[in-house]
């Protein structure tokens, strides 16, 4: 039961961000949505949530490239809710390329989306929780934040960055009751893997369904997608009291992947 607490999901507008706030949500918990995409889209998501579980959801519109709309995030949230007790760091994108034509803009985009907002974040919501002597950070890398695949060069330098960065927080809030951990998914069946299908695709010159079958579900031992909820139940562990010495580590969920 999270009610009374208040959560920050990033990029929440889409994907696994809008199910793992939709999560909280059903437990009570008062979120701030966030993320791109269509105003109306976005305020009937808002609407819905806060009407079918009772409980208060906001949105802020902060763009993941600039720092000063990340502090504004937290501080809104903080204004309007009256705490902050769970920051999940989800928003991120993905560009696939070969390293010769990946280009630098995409480069310098992933990484200031991926990595980058999640320091921008956490440099603001840390004091807040400390001051609470309570908090939980939960970042969404990836399986890619531990091994690699070809061709996404900017993605799994961000995604280990990711990990480091985790580390490195646990070890500086761990004594004020804040942890600070990561979610590895594997391949997740969002829109952000529906256009990879088809931009692997073209760079591997393989049919949609060989990427699905040879690629994405090779990759995964279980040869199952991984679903929204099966990410849900490691946020809910990681955010209850029982997390409370999961600290600066990270749960996998990736059909297997990473034993290989
Ligand atoms: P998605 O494209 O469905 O959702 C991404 C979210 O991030 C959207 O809400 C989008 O609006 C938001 N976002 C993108 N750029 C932003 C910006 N500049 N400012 C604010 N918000 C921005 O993707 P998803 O698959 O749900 O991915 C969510 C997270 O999970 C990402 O960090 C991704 O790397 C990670 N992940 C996904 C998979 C997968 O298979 N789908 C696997 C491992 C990790």
């Amino acid at each position: 039961d999270l009610s009374g607490q208040a959560a920050v999901i990033t990029g929440s507008s889409s994907g696994i961000g809008a199910a793992l706030a939709e999560g909280l949500a059903a437990n009570g918990c008062d979120i701030v949505l966030n993320g791109l995409g269509k105003p109306s889209e976005i305020e009937a998501l808002r609407k819905r949530l806060e009407s079918t579980y009772n409980v208060r959801a906001l949105y802020h519109s902060a763009n993941m490239l600039k720092p000063g709309e990340i502090a504004d995030l937290i501080a809104f949230a903080h204004r309007e809710l009256g705490r902050l007790d769970i920051l999940v760091n989800n928003a991120g994108i993905q560009h696939v390329a070969k390293i010769e034509d990946f280009p630098a803009e995409k480069w310098d985009a992933i990484l200031a989306i991926n990595l980058s907002s999640v320091f921008h974040a956490c440099r603001h919501a840390v004091p807040l929780m400390k001051a609470q002597g309570r908090g939980r950070i939960v970042n969404i890398a990836s399986a890619h934040g531990l091994a690699a695949s070809p061709y996404k060069s900017a993605y799994v330098a961000a995604k280990h960055g990711v990990i480091g960065l985790t580390k490195t927080i646990a070890l500086e809030t761990a004594e004020h009751g804040v942890t600070c951990n990561a979610i590895n998914p594997g391949y997740v069946r969002t829109p952000l893997v529906e256009s990879q299908i088809a931009d692997t695709a073209r760079e591997r010159g393989m049919s949609e369904e060989e990427v699905v079958r040879d690629v994405m579900l090779h990759a995964q031992p279980t040869k199952k997608f991984v679903e929204y909820n099966q990410l849900l139940g490691a946020l809910l562990y990681l955010v209850s009291d029982d997390g409370a010495n999961a600290n600066g580590t990270s749960i996998s969920v990736e059909g297997g992947w990473l034993a290989k």
